[in-house]
C-alpha cells in the first residue's frame, strides 16, 4: 500500500493558501493556478522521470519518528530504524539522485541513513543566519528552494509560515520524501496543526509565474530569499523586479549570487560557459548589484556576506556522483574556473522594500 505523503502535503498546501486568501486577495490568484502547477510536475510528458520519482515518494515506508531536528546543521528525522528498513529508504532515496542540497539523515542509530549531498547548504545557512534578525512569526517565500533544505531551516527558526517554489521536477520529490518523515512526527504530535510539516510548502513553479500584484497590501510575504538563482536568468531587473513584487512593504529581500571583484560599473557575462555551466547570464560586483537593488526600489540594501565557494563546501559524495566544483576550476589555478574566469566567489545582500 502506498503512503499519502504527497496528497497530504498538496491538500495542506491549499488550505494554507485558503486561510491566507481571507486577508489577502492575491492568494485566490494563487489557488487559481495551483492545480495547474500540481498537476504539470506529475506530468510524463514534460518530465520523462515523474512517474518513477513519484513512485519512490510513494513508497516510502511508515516509520515511527520520535522528533525532528530542524535546528542542526544535518537535518535529522530522529527514528531507530531496523536493518530492513534502512536498506529500503535509501533504496527509495537514491532513486531521487542526485541529491545536491542537504545534508538529511534519517534516523540516529547504527542504521541511520546518511544522505551527504553535493554541497554543504548549512554552510550557508550559518553564514547568512546571523544577519536576518528573527525569522519568529514572519511568512517566507524562498525562491528556487532546491530540496527544501533552508526552507526547512527558516522553519526552524520560526518561520509561521514558509513556501518554497522551485520548477524542478526532481526536487519536489525530494521535498516530498523529507516531507513524509517530517510529517510522521507531526501528525501524532501536532493536532492543532502548528507543526513544521504544516508550515513549510512547497510549489513547483518558477518566479515568474507567480501572480503578483503591486496594490499596497496584497503581497503575501515579510521575508523573500532569493539564492543561487540570479545568475541563471536572462534578466535581472525583470528578477528583481519579480522578488520585490512578492514582497509587503517593509518586508526584507535576502539575495545571494555569484559576485566578482570590481566597481559599480563591473559586471561579467560569461561568453559561453562558466563552471561547466552552460546558463549563467550576469554576475556582478557587489557594488553593481547594490546599484541595481536601489534601482528597482530596494532601500537599506547592505551586503552582509563574501564567500568563496571551496571544494569542502561542493563535492562529488555518494549521492551526487557526477563532476563538481574540483572538476570547474582550472587544476593548474585554483582561482579561476576551467574556463578562465574568476573562480565562483557569492555575495548575500539584504534589502528592504
Ligand atoms: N537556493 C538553493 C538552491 C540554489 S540552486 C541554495 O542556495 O542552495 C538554483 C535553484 O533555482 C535550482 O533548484 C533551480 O531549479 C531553481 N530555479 C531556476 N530557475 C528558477 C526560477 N525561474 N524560479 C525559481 N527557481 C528557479
Amino acid at each position: 500500500m502506498t503512503n499519502k505523503t504527497i496528497e497530504t502535503a498538496e491538500r495542506e498546501l491549499y488550505l494554507a493558501l485558503i486561510q491566507r486568501a481571507q486577508y489577502r486577495p492575491i492568494a485566490t490568484q494563487w489557488l487559481a493556478n495551483l492545480p495547474q502547477w500540481l498537476s504539470d510536475v506529475k506530468d510524463k510528458r514534460r518530465y520523462a522521470h515523474a512517474p518513477a520519482y513519484l513512485s519512490a515518494v510513494e513508497n516510502l515506508p511508515r516509520i515511527e519518528v520520535n522528533g525532528v531536528d530542524l535546528n542542526s546543521d544535518v537535518l535529522t528525522i530522529e527514528a531507530q530504524l531496523n536493518e530492513g528498513q534502512s536498506k529500503q529508504i535509501t533504496a527509495l532515496m537514491k532513486q531521487l539522485m542526485p541529491w545536491r542540497k542537504g545534508p538529511f539523515q534519517i534516523g540516529t542509530g547504527d542504521n541511520k541513513v546518511f544522505i551527504d549531498t553535493e554541497w554543504h547548504s548549512d554552510w550557508k545557512w550559518n553564514r547568512i543566519k546571523p544577519h536576518l534578525g528573527t525569522l519568529e512569526g514572519r511568512y517566507v517565500l524562498d525562491v528556487g528552494g532546491g530540496s527544501g533544505y533552508h526552507g526547512w531551516r527558516m522553519a526552524g527558526a520560526g518561520a509561521k509560515q514558509v513556501i518554497i517554489i522551485d520548477p524542478s521536477c526532481l526536487f519536489y520529490h525530494q521535498f516530498m520524501a523529507i516531507r513524509h518523515f517530517v510529517a510522521g512526527f507531526d501528525t501524532d504530535m501536532d493536532t492543532d496543526k502548528t507543526g513544521v510539516g504544516y508550515r513549510t510548502h512547497y510549489i513547483p513553479v518558477g518566479l515568474e509565474e507567480l501572480p503578483s500584484s503591486s496594490d499596497q497590501g496584497n503581497q503575501l510575504f515579510d521575508t523573500v530569499f532569493c539564492m543561487g538563482v540570479l545568475y541563471h536568468r536572462q534578466s535581472p531587473f525583470e528578477h528583481l523586479n519579480q522578488l520585490r513584487n512578492q514582497l509587503m512593504t517593509g518586508g526584507q529581500l535576502v539575495l545571494e549570487t555569484l559576485v566578482i571583484e570590481g566597481d559599480a560599473n563591473t559586471v561579467l557575462v560569461p561568453h559561453n560557459r562558466y563552471a561547466k555551466m552552460n546558463n549563467v547570464y550576469f554576475i556582478p560586483s557587489v557594488a553593481a548589484l547594490t546599484g541595481w537593488l536601489e534601482k528597482v526600489g530596494f532601500s537599506e540594501v547592505k551586503c552582509v556576506d563574501i564567500d568563496t565557494t571551496s571544494v569542502e563546501e561542493q563535492r562529488a559524495t555518494d549521492w551526487m556522483t557526477y563532476q563538481s566544483l574540483k572538476d570547474f576550476l582550472d587544476p593548474n589555478d585554483p582561482t579561476k574556473t576551467i574556463e578562465g574566469y574568476p573562480a565562483p566567489m557569492r555575495a548575500t545582500l539584504i534589502a528592504t522594500k
